[in-house]
């Protein structure tokens, strides 16, 4: 088994506590939530704080609520929590099922959804022992200088493979940061960065508080997810799908796809369509162009060619589903 390094914990009582605490220890420390992904990967020498914040005191950060057109969503409510509540099934369809499918069922008791929002990239690489990573001169995200994914490459592509992003994304939600400079809300698909290295707009010292998705009437949304078992594994695929109907016909459509690169990749044939093509949903053609949009990389674990076939498989599936239930 192998030891977590030392380190020291603290336990602020409030979010100002928790921004002032940060702001006192710099950028060695970090944030803890469920811990579930931050503690293997400290064991695993991807990250040794001298300091780490814990947020579990937060309880102001807990629970899915109401407010005017939005569903709030603290950061730390649990996963098992976003994936039960009838508000998040009704109004943020995908987000609840993306919830639902992250791990197993301790992780998802213990995984918060913040944590799940700001959860490090991955790569079969990179999410090694330190002894198996040194092997091999480490790469450019941590320790070394080369990417053993992109030959030459001098950017990390490690994938986003955290459920809730697409979903996040594809429902058009805001995230709400709190740091030094106060709040700052920004749209889920300009908070993620296509960089492996470091995938979020987070600023130092800022946590994320919130998330916030528009309730809108007649709007369905769904997630699909790859995996090899159908519990405890990580993506090698996922699609959210929004659909948004008036009058009896689709008025707007977003096909958001991750466990690709770093960033989640909104499928531009569906931003194209006008109000003519979603009165027939032309599911096959999307999901071909889907096909020819997405190059899965050899960044994580599963064949890449069966990777971009199954890219069309999970668009036609998501959009089947998101068009039967509007
Ligand atoms: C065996 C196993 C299987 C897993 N399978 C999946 C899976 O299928 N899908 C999936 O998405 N994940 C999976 N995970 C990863 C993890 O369990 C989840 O992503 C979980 O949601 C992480 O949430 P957490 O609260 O435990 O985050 P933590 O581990 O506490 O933190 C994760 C990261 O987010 C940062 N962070 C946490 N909260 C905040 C905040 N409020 N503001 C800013 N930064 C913050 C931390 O500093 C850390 O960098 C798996 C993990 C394991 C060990
Ligand atoms: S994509 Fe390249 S640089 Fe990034 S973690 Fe993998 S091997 Fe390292």
């Amino acid at each position: 088994m192998l030891p977590l390094p030392e380190f020291t914990v603290h336990t602020p009582a409030s979010v100002d506590e928790a921004v002032a605490l940060l702001a006192k220890l710099g950028p060695g420390a970090m944030l803890l939530a469920g811990g579930t992904d931050l503690l293997p990967n400290m064991k695993q020498g991807l990250h040794a704080p001298a300091h780490v914040v814990s947020l579990q005191r937060l309880g102001a950060l807990r629970g899915v609520r109401r407010e005017g057109d939005a569903l709030v969503i603290g950061a730390m409510t649990t996963l098992d929590a976003v994936a039960g509540s009838a508000e998040a099934k009704t109004h943020a369809a995908a987000l609840a099922e993306a919830a639902a499918v992250v791990g197993g069922p301790q992780h998802r008791r213990m995984g918060t959804l913040g944590g799940n929002l700001c959860l490090d990239t991955r790569c079969r690489y990179y999410n090694q022992t330190a002894f198996w990573r040194g092997a091999l001169g480490y790469c450019l995200k941590k320790d070394g200088d080369t990417c053993h994914v992109v030959e030459g490459g001098r950017k990390c592509v490690a994938a986003a493979s955290n459920d809730t992003a697409a979903a996040a994304i594809a429902l058009e939600a805001t995230v709400v940061l709190t740091g030094p400079a106060g709040i700052r809300r920004l749209p889920a698909a300009d908070f993620f960065v296509a960089d492996g290295a470091r995938n979020t707009a987070r600023r130092e010292g800022e946590l994320l508080t919130a998330l916030e998705v528009p309730v809108r009437a007649g709007r369905v949304s769904v997630y699909e997810k790859l995996r090899r078992r159908g519990a405890i594994d990580f993506p090698l695929l996922s699609v959210a799908v929004r659909l948004d109907r008036e009058d009896g016909s689709a008025r707007a459509l977003d096909v958001v796809i991750s466990a690709l690169a770093a960033k989640p990749r909104r499928l531009a044939a569906a931003q194209k369509l006008g109000a003519a093509d979603l009165a027939t949903l032309p599911i096959d053609t999307l999901a071909d162009a889907a096909l020819r949009e997405c190059n899965p990389l050899p960044n994580i674990e599963g064949d890449v060619v069966w990777r971009k076939q199954m890219v069309r498989v999970l668009v036609k599936r998501a959009l089947g589903r998101a068009t039967s239930l509007a």
